[in-house]
């Protein structure tokens, strides 16, 4: 099994050889730079232009491998644990119902 744990782990010795001055930020700048790249593929695909709907989905999902990519070396960078960071997070928000309590999301 593929974790987020391995990911940042093969991640890091590349990170480390490519980019060995990389500050606190700039992995925070090119997941965000991704993000614009998700949204240019919606827009262009809703827009109908710039290509058809196949490489509108292959642009959508190299973006989001990029934003997780980028996600797990800012996580190095900064000495977080990505998969750590993921999971936690998943546990509070897994308990959260909107439909049930649009208000707060709290069941109890
Ligand atoms: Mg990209």
């Amino acid at each position: 099994v593929n974790t987020l744990e391995q990911l940042q782990t093969e991640h890091a010795p590349w990170l480390a050889r490519n980019f060995p001055e990389q500050t606190a930020h700039q992995a925070l700048l090119g997941a965000m730079e991704e993000l614009g790249e998700l949204a240019h593929a919606h827009l262009k695909a809703e827009q109908g232009i710039r290509g058809d709907d196949k490489l509108h989905m292959a642009e959508k999902i190299d973006a989001i491998g990029d934003i997780v990519i980028y996600l797990a070396s800012y996580c190095t960078t900064n000495g977080i644990s990505l998969e750590e960071a993921v999971w936690t997070t998943w546990e509070k928000v897994r308990r959260r119902n909107w439909q049930r309590n649009p208000l707060t999301g709290q069941i109890s």
